[in-house]
């Protein structure tokens, strides 16, 4: 199979001078190049001859940070210490923000730093406050103060259930 391989790398190279778009002083290390990537593609070749496509599951970055972010916790990448959410001010500790932090370890910049409950909860809250607060009947019936009285209450409520 290498003879096969270095045979193709030849003919690329040959090809490639014909067309003049290659020195032929510079035909050693295209020709080396060139075995070097076929040898590599050979190499990723599965054993049914296809070449296997990298999974968004497979590269071992975001396994890593996917890995920090479970149902309960979310893990400090820097520092192992685990949290219900990543604030700024840990990330301060270690000279980082959400951004850069995101950026160093290769986490998209619309996952939350948080763990998955904290952020389906939050989530559930603002889907369930938004209609409420636009009823007009809710509105109409409530003087402005206890309005302010209510929503407090709600999210107390909110958060006595987390
Ligand atoms: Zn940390």
């Amino acid at each position: 199979m290498s003879q096969t391989l270095l045979e193709m790398a030849k003919d690329l190279v040959l090809a490639q001078i014909q067309a003049k778009t290659l020195p032929p002083d510079e035909m050693h290390s295209a020709l080396q190049q060139t075995y070097t990537t076929l040898m590599t593609l050979k190499a990723q070749e599965g054993s049914d001859g296809s070449v296997p496509v990298a999974t968004p599951e497979a590269p071992s970055k975001p396994v890593t940070w996917r890995k920090s972010i479970t149902k309960h916790v979310v893990t400090c990448l820097e520092c192992g210490a685990s949290f219900k959410q990543l604030s700024v001010r840990h990330l301060k500790d270690h000279g980082l923000d959400g951004r850069s932090y995101r950026i160093k370890y290769g986490i998209p910049r619309t996952q939350p730093l948080a763990a998955k409950e904290t952020t389906a909860r939050r989530k559930e809250i603002v889907q369930r406050a938004r209609p409420w607060e636009k009823a007009p009947t809710f509105v109409k019936a409530q003087e402005e103060k206890r309005e302010k009285a209510a929503v407090a209450q709600r999210k107390k409520t909110a958060r006595a259930k987390a």
